[in-house]
């Protein structure tokens, strides 16, 4: 198959990709997070495609993107208020609702689940397509399962050439992780996912969080838990990362005195200087932390490379923004973690 490379600007892209969407196609779509693969949500043949593509367990949910609050009733029943009150603040945006799904959505799409996950993405080009299409659109990243996401057109191409349909080129994402994904079927919301809509926010709309297991710690793969993606190996380049915590000096001190011939530093921008000799990658500044989440999942990108031994990476601290990059960083590493100011 050739695959067809859209550009979001050209007008005709909208109905090209919508007409793919309807052959019951793989189209990649960009998102304000990462780029997404995309298929009819509601066929079964068409998203059975998007967990061959993606190599992805069958147990993992895919996310429906929807064009905006109005769908939610379409796919999803006894949604309370704060699903809407979520929506009218941080829609179209990087926040993901899991809700009771109707009886249209099938149990391919929802991981064999009674719920579902819904968002609406800040993208026009993808809002239009979902319109044009009639439905909505089942979409997961659009990185091989387990691999790091993909945030440019090229990433999905690397990926996925010849096994798609298309991709729709909108250039780099903007936040570069994917959504946030709050659970509203308990009694207590419940944050299974960080991302660009922060636990600060959402304590805003919600006056009450709980932060699920998996965000903090390694799941065991038997485990039941409320989103199974979160129990996979995720992000991972090809060698093992460790991250280094503690001070810029200590943490400097500790990776150079443990780096070998083979090993990477991934690091922020101010860092370079402090790694003369260690080959280190930068992914942004830690001074502007939106920077580092739309540049971390490039840089585990290029750092998926076997002959690469082993990576230290550094992982910015403190709530907001920074907390998802945390969540991705630890997930990479299988939160494996030294801490330099322990270490002599
Ligand atoms: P991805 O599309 O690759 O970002 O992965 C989607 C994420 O959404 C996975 O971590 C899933 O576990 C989670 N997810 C999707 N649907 C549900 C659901 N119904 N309940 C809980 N988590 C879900
Ligand atoms: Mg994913």
């Amino acid at each position: 198959m050739q695959t067809l490379l859209l550009s979001a600007s050209d007008p005709k892209t909208a109905a090209t990709a919508a007409n793919l969407i309807m052959n019951g196609e793989l189209v990649a779509i960009p998102t304000e997070t990462v780029y997404g693969l995309g298929a009819n949500g509601l066929n079964e043949a068409a998203v059975a495609k998007i967990f061959e593509a993606k190599g992805r367990p069958q147990d993992n949910p895919l996310i429906l993107h929807i064009c905006g609050a109005e769908q939610i009733e379409l796919f999803c029943h006894h949604i309370p208020q704060k699903a809407y009150d979520l929506a009218e603040k941080f829609w179209p945006g990087p926040l993901t609702m899991v809700l009771p799904a109707r009886d249209c959505v099938p149990k391919r799409t929802t991981g064999g689940l009674d719920t579902v996950a819904v968002r609406c993405p800040d993208s026009a080009v993808t809002r239009e397509i979902i319109r044009l299409s009639g439905v909505p659109l089942a979409a997961p990243s659009a990185n091989i399962s387990g691999k790091p996401s993909t945030t440019t057109a090229e990433h999905v191409l690397h990926d996925h050439d010849g096994k798609i349909a298309a991709v729709v080129d909108g250039g780099s994402c903007r936040v570069g992780v994917e959504s946030t994904i709050v659970d509203l079927t308990d009694e207590r919301p419940r944050l299974l996912r960080p991302g660009g809509i922060t636990p600060e926010q959402l304590m805003e709309v919600l006056g009450d969080l709980v932060v699920d297991k998996a965000v903090t710690a390694q799941i065991d793969k038997d485990e039941v838990v409320k989103a199974p993606g979160m129990k996979y190996r995720h992000y991972a380049p090809s060698e093992p990362v460790v991250i280094v915590s503690g001070s810029r000096e200590k943490a400097a001190a500790y990776i150079r005195s443990h780096f070998e011939p083979g090993d990477r530093v991934l690091c922020f921008e101010e860092e370079l200087p402090l790694y003369e000799g260690c080959d280190p990658l930068s992914y942004g500044m830690e001074a502007d932390v939106n920077t580092l989440s739309a540049g971390l999942f490039a840089a585990l990108r290029e750092l998926d490379d076997p002959s690469i031994h082993q990576v230290y990476a550094r992982c910015p601290v403190g709530g907001g923004v920074a907390y998802a990059v945390q969540n991705r960083l630890k997930k990479a590493a299988a939160f494996h973690i030294v801490d330099a100011e322990e270490e002599v």
